[in-house]
């Protein structure tokens, strides 16, 4: 986790790279954040509350996904907030993430709170 300090201090912005060592080292973090027991029952208190999906408002949602990707600054910041957080099917999320990767691949913004309104 050391490096992924240094990357920290040395990166106030949202672009986090997702290959090489400190890549390595945020999926690490994530990974260990989405079995932790706070993430958990975070997940259940959305699900509770929305048990359809967000998105296509059609299927039931089995997945909670965080608006700002957990990737960026202010997504891992905002990881526990239930503003941020929204019920959505496996289908709506896989879009999703695909969207989030080409995002990230193409060097575009990670911070999507106003591309809510634009799901295809
Ligand atoms: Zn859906």
């Amino acid at each position: 986790m050391k490096k992924y300090k240094e990357y920290w201090i040395n990166n106030q912005n949202n672009n986090t790279p997702t290959t090489g060592s400190t890549g390595n080292a945020l999926r690490e973090r994530n990974h260990l954040f989405y079995l932790s027991k706070r993430w958990r029952q975070t997940r259940l208190i959305i699900l509770n509350e929305n048990p359809i999906c967000t998105v296509c408002n059609v299927e039931p949602a089995f997945h909670v996904h965080h608006i700002i990707p957990l990737h960026s600054v202010n997504g891992w910041s905002n990881r526990l907030n239930l503003d941020h957080l929204i019920s959505i099917c496996i289908g709506c999320h896989s879009k999703e993430t695909q969207r989030e990767q080409r995002e990230l691949k193409y060097g575009k913004t990670t911070d999507r709170m106003n591309d809510l309104n634009n799901f295809d």
